[in-house]
C-alpha cells in the first residue's frame, strides 16, 4: 500500500562543529527522531566564543589549512548585536544575576547563554569533544542506486597530563553530514607589495587578543570593518601611533567623531607597498615607520576535511553550488550546511536552517527536484552579476524577507517586529556613535525593548524574565 506521507525516517547523522550552528543543529536532528553524533576539535561547546587566550604556535597569517586555534574573539569584545535579538526561538537570551547584565555583555556571556542551552536542552552527551574531523568523503560514490553515505575520519587528542597528547584516529560512516564549522577563523589576506619581504611584524586579528604587546608601537592596522575599528580604538590608549588603512575614506559620522578625539589614530588609505626599511607608503604619498601591520581584512570559508570530488567548491568566498545556501544540490540533503550566510540575525536563522535539514532527512519534506534547484541557484548568481555585486558577497544576506521566506520553507516563526527594529537601530546608533553605541540608545529602542519583554519570547520562561525586566527597570 502506498502511504500519501512517506514514511518518517530516522538517519545516523554527523554535526561537524558544537558552535551556535551545530548545537542548534543537533536539537533540531535529535528532536526529529534522528542519531546524531557532534564531533567538536575544541574542549567544550561555543565555537567563536570559547576565548583562547593561548594563540601561540599559530600561523600569524594563518596559512595552514588546519589551524591550532578556531576563537578569533579578542579579550575586550563586547558584543555588536544585542542580547535580545539574538536568542533561539524557545530560548530568550536572559540576563542573569552574577553574570554580565548589559545588552551588548562581553564574549564570555554568550558562552555561558550557549552552555545554559547546552544544558537546557540535554546536549552535551551528544558531543565529542577533542576531536578533530580531517576527512569526510562520500562512501560507494558513484554507484547508482545506492544511498549516499558519509566515511568521516577523525583525531581524537587525550591530554596524558606533563603537556603531552596521544592521539586516536577514528573513522565512522552515516548517512548524512551537517557541516557547521563556522567561517570566522581561516584569516583572508590581502596581497600587498613587499608583504613577503617585510621583517617586522605581521599578523592577521585572528590571534589578536590584548592591545598590551603593542604599548608606545606604531601599528598600520589594516581593513576598516568592525574589526579593524574596535581593534583601533583600543590600540589607540596604547600605542604611539594607529594608521587605520581602508579602502574608502569615505568614513561614517562615528568614525569621524573617534578620529577628532584620538590624536595618535590616523585615517590612511590603502597601502601601496611595505618597503624594507619598515616603512610603510599608503597610495597617497603619505608614509609611516611601523612595528606592527594587523590585518583586520575578514575570514574565508575554508572546509580543509571535506572532499566532494569537486562538487562543491570555495571561490572567492561563495560555497557553491548551494540550493539557499545550505544544500548542495546533487548531495542533498544527505550533506548540507548550517551558518554559510552572513549579515543576519545569526541564531535564529541558524535554528531554522536546522529544522529545514532535519525534516528533510526525515522524509517529511522534500526538496524541489534537482533540476530546479541548480536553476534557482543559477537565477540567484545572475541577480547577483546584474546587481553589480563581487562574487565575495554571495552569502551576505542582510534582508529580513529573505530569513522570512526561508522559513517558511519549514513553517519557522518569522522575526518579530521588534527583533528586526531593534536590530536595524543598533546599525544606524553604531554608524553614529562607534563608541558608545553599546552603552546608551534613544526612547525609540526603550519602547521596542518593553515591547520586547513582554512578547511570548520573553514571557514563555515564566519567572526568568523578571530578572531581565527588572534589570532593564533599574537602568
Ligand atoms: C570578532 C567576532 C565578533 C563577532 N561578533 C558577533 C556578534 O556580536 N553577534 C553575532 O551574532 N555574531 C558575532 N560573530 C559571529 C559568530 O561567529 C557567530 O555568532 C557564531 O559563532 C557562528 O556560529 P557557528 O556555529 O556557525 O560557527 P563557530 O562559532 O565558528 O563554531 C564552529 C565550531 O566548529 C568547530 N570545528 C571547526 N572545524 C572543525 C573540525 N574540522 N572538526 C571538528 N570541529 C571543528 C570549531 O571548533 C567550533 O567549535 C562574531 C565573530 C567574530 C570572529
Amino acid at each position: 500500500m502506498v502511504s500519501e506521507k512517506p514514511a518518517v525516517q530516522s538517519k545516523h547523522v554527523c554535526v561537524i562543529g558544537a558552535g551556535p550552528s551545530g548545537l542548534v543543529a543537533a536539537r533540531e536532528l535529535r528532536k526529529e527522531g534522528h542519531s546524531v553524533v557532534v564531533l567538536e576539535q575544541s574542549h567544550d561547546i561555543g565555537g567563536q566564543w570559547l576565548y583562547e587566550p593561548n594563540v601561540e604556535g599559530e600561523d600569524p597569517l594563518g596559512r595552514n589549512p588546519f589551524l591550532k586555534v578556531h576563537s578569533s574573539m579578542y579579550e575586550s569584545l563586547r558584543l555588536l548585536s544585542a542580547r535580545e535579538i539574538m536568542g533561539f526561538t524557545d530560548f530568550p537570551f536572559l540576563v542573569k544575576k552574577e553574570r554580565d547584565m548589559r545588552r551588548f555583555p562581553g564574549h564570555r556571556e554568550v558562552l555561558l547563554y550557549l552552555q545554559d542551552f547546552t544544558e537546557w536542552f540535554g546536549l552535551r552527551e551528544l558531543i565529542r569533544f577533542n576531536t578533530r574531523v580531517e576527512y569526510v568523503g562520500m562512501v560507494d560514490y558513484g554507484e547508482f542506486g545506492k544511498d549516499l553515505r558519509w566515511v568521516v575520519k577523525s583525531k581524537e587528542i587525550f591530554t596524558k597530563g606533563d603537556d603531552e597528547n596521544d592521539e586516536k584516529m577514528g573513522e565512522e560512516v552515516f548517512d548524512a553530514v551537517v557541516v557547521a564549522t563556522g567561517h570566522y577563523s581561516h584569516p583572508k589576506m590581502p596581497s600587498i607589495k613587499g608583504m613577503g619581504t617585510w621583517k617586522r611584524k605581521q599578523f592577521h586579528s585572528h590571534i589578536y587578543r590584548v592591545p598590551e604587546p603593542f604599548r608606545n608601537e606604531v601599528v598600520v592596522v589594516v581593513g576598516n570593518s568592525f574589526s579593524g575599528q574596535d581593534i583601533s580604538m583600543e590600540l589607540a590608549e596604547v600605542a604611539r601611533e594607529v594608521h587605520l588603512s581602508a579602502k574608502s575614506l569615505d568614513i561614517t559620522e562615528g568614525l569621524s567623531k573617534v578620529l577628532d578625539k584620538r590624536h595618535n589614530l590616523y585615517l590612511r588609505p590603502q597601502i601601496d607597498s611595505l618597503e624594507e626599511d619598515g616603512t610603510v607608503l599608503f597610495v597617497d604619498g603619505s608614509s609611516a615607520v611601523a612595528d606592527t601591520i594587523l590585518y583586520c581584512t575578514g575570514y574565508s570559508y575554508a572546509f580543509p576535511f571535506l572532499d566532494t570530488k569537486g562538487i562543491v567548491a570555495v571561490d572567492d568566498d561563495r560555497v557553491g553550488p548551494l540550493y539557499e545556501h545550505t544544500f548542495p544540490p546533487s548531495l542533498a540533503p544527505s550533506l548540507s550546511f548550517v551558518g554559510i550566510p552572513r549579515k543576519i540575525i545569526g541564531f535564529p536563522f541558524f535554528e531554522s536552517q536546522a529544522k529545514w535539514i532535519a525534516q528533510l532527512l526525515s522524509g517529511k519534506r522534500m526538496l524541489p527536484p534537482l533540476k530546479e534547484m541548480m536553476q534557482s541557484i543559477k537565477d540567484f548568481y545572475n541577480s547577483i552579476d546584474a546587481a553589480g555585486l563581487p562574487k565575495h558577497n554571495t552569502h551576505d544576506i542582510g534582508n529580513f524577507e529573505y530569513c522570512e521566506r526561508y522559513g517558511d520553507n519549514v513553517e519557522f516563526p518569522h522575526l518579530e517586529q521588534w527583533r528586526k527594529e531593534l536590530c536595524v537601530s543598533t546599525i544606524l546608533n553604531m554608524l553614529v556613535n562607534l563608541e558608545t553605541f553599546r552603552d546608551s540608545w534613544d526612547e525609540g529602542d526603550e519602547k521596542l525593548l518593553q515591547e520586547a519583554f513582554q512578547s511570548p519570547h520573553f514571557t514563555q520562561l515564566g519567572s526568568q524574565v523578571l530578572t531581565f525586566q527588572s534589570q532593564f527597570e533599574r537602568r
